[in-house]
């Protein structure tokens, strides 16, 4: 499959990620019963992510969203742009970060910290993908859905510059390319 100048192969399909979604929503369910947690969902690769899970959760909650920028073709600048920011009051909330893919941790370190600052009861993190080896920052994701080697991955919201996100299955970039 090819999506601009590069070409992808399949990795992991729907069919997975919904019944992942699923038990990840049971044990959300579970431990956040009776704490009415405020979702927080970083736009743009997250938001289907977002809507899939949210529609599993059966207990009372809320959801908002944050849209930041970081990625430059198929790499992290480092620098993590906010668009678009927060305006509920986090005071005592159970917070609960939707993010697509922690792949170095630093859109999540600066979210984190900005986040801390409106002092919330408690911040976790629930992502769908997670490559643990291009981690460089302390962030540890109380909920993942899959962990995944470092190599770039499109589809399922995620997006290579732009292209990609309706695509129903998440793809891995091919070998010999970067
Ligand atoms: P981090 O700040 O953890 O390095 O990167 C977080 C953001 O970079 C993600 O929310 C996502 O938008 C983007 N990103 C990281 N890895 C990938 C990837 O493999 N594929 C795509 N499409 N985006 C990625």
């Amino acid at each position: 499959m090819t999506i601009l100048d590069k070409s992808f192969e399949p990795f992991i399909f729907e069919s997975d990620i919904k019944n992942r979604i699923h038990a990840l929503a049971e044990i959300i369910n579970s431990q956040y019963e009776d704490k009415n947690p405020l979702f927080i969902a970083i736009l743009n690769g997250s938001f289907i992510f977002a809507a899939d899970l949210f529609r599993e959760i059966s207990i009372p909650c809320q959801i908002s969203f944050i849209k930041t920028a970081s990625y430059l073709n198929t790499h992290s600048t480092g620098t993590v742009r906010e668009l678009l920011g927060i305006d509920e009051n986090l005071e005592g909330r159970s917070v609960i970060i939707i993010e697509d893919i922690v792949d170095t941790g630093n859109t999540l370190n600066h979210i984190m910290q900005t986040l801390r600052d409106k002092n919330p009861a408690t911040v976790e993190i629930v992502t769908l993908l997670f490559k643990r080896e291009a981690l460089k920052h302390p962030i540890f994701p109380k909920f993942a859905g899959f962990e995944i080697p470092n190599k770039f991955v499109v589809g399922y919201g995620l997006d290579y510059n732009g292209h990609g996100r309706n695509l129903k299955d998440i793809y891995q970039l091919k070998n010999a390319q970067s």
